[in-house]
């Protein structure tokens, strides 16, 4: 049993593909097509699905009502703010959680890496959300979790609560400002990669810190990923201190972290500093998008789950216009520029556009959604093929 479907805009022309057993098949130019019941996709172009690299599932507003936020003199009244915000919140938490999850796949993203905020006053209690929701969206959403101490690790003491949440579904280590917030760069590294090695957990940091002292962090950070021998294994989110330094001292950073293979992981902000990307990738390093702000937060109400969007925006935002750095932005959404083989998973979004440098450009609509050949989201879902 399977399924084909006609006008496929793949592998730069139109094709008919098969999908059966939750792959694609067959792939066949539209001459050769079988004469056999096929869905036609008229056209429209396919591309693999997304991943978002960096999220917050617990940190949502609702969207129905308006919570004031005011204006913070320093990142520990923001810390405060958000959980005093939240605290009256959190009935609705999970629904939230779950609307935004769902509003993720109807824009065509199956994989996310979701931040889990862990502190002594909280404990376990995001990480059991979260935990129920990778259950429930288990064969359409892969979720991997960070365990992590927002309230700093040192700070907030919560090196036994991260240990507790590794053996308790928790995969990935994260941290945040080992300088600007825990204010010892050493003592949080030291337990960031000791809880990583004890439980073969990959390491996510969270690195705001300015110019220089972000600068020397990573520098921290690449010594530690070598001695624990933690090389493909360990990410920095935001970095923004490779935009605020010059470009020979990031060029430097830049062979190192690829060396290391250490990922570095952007929400495109246009209101700060970014990693250069341009030079991150001509080095070879891994640079991947992730939205970090859903929606409305206590930290932005400019957040937004669609990863196309993002892409769009740090092609916009770099003034990629030409073809080649426009599908240039496929891979660091964890896709392709509308390249598929006969084995690969079935995972893929049918859109309006004439190819993959113009959806980058305009990111259309989400026509269909498909994960392991079954369509499961998109405007169009109701017309979608039956499996
Ligand atoms: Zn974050």
């Amino acid at each position: 049993m399977g399924q084909w479907l006609s006008n496929v805009l793949v592998n730069g022309d139109f094709h008919s593909i098969f999908l059966e057993n939750g792959t694609i098949a067959q792939i066949l130019p539209a001459a050769q097509a079988p004469e056999v019941p096929a869905w036609d996709a008229q056209g429209m172009l396919m591309v693999p699905t997304f991943k978002d690299y960096h999220v917050h599932l617990d940190k949502a507003f609702p969207d129905d009502r308006w919570v004031s936020r005011h204006k913070v003199g320093s990142l520990y009244a923001q810390f405060q703010m958000e959980k005093d915000l939240l605290a009256p919140l959190k009935s609705g938490q999970k629904e939230r959680a779950r609307s935004i999850l769902q509003q993720m796949l109807a824009f065509g993203t199956t994989h996310l890496r979701v931040h889990v905020d862990i502190d002594p006053e909280i404990g376990l209690s995001h990480l059991a959300m979260v935990r129920e929701l990778q259950e429930e969206f288990l064969g359409t959403l892969t979720i991997e979790i960070v365990a992590f101490p927002q309230q700093g690790l040192i700070r907030s003491q919560s090196i036994n609560l991260i240990n507790q949440a590794l053996q308790e579904g928790a995969t990935i280590v994260g941290g945040v400002d080992p300088a600007g917030v825990d204010r010892d760069i050493e003592a949080c590294l030291s337990a960031i990669f000791e809880l990583s090695v004890a439980h073969d957990a990959e390491v996510d940091i969270h690195l705001h810190d300015p110019g220089h002292l972000g600068l020397f962090t990573l520098e921290r950070i690449m010594d530690y990923t070598e001695q624990s021998g933690k090389m493909g294994k360990v990410a920095v989110s935001h970095a923004y201190c490779l935009d605020e330094v010059s470009e020979n001292e990031s060029l430097a950073i830049a062979r190192r972290l690829a060396t290391l293979d250490i990922a570095i992981i952007t929400s495109v902000p246009i209101d700060s500093a970014m990693p250069r990307v341009a030079q991150l990738r001509a080095e070879g390093v891994r640079v991947y998008l992730g939205s970090d702000h859903t929606g409305l937060d206590a930290w932005t109400p400019f957040g937004f789950t669609d990863q196309l969007m993002r892409g769009r925006r740090m092609a916009d935002k770099y003034r990629w216009n030409d073809d080649e750095r426009l599908r240039s932005v496929y891979p660091h959404l964890g896709s392709t520029a509308g390249l598929f083989q006969i084995g690969d998973p079935a995972d893929f979004i049918l859109l309006a556009a004439v190819n993959p440098e113009h959806a980058a450009a305009t990111a259309p609509p989400r026509e269909i959604v498909s994960v392991r050949g079954v369509p499961v989201a998109g405007r169009q879902l109701q017309n979608a093929w039956k499996i």
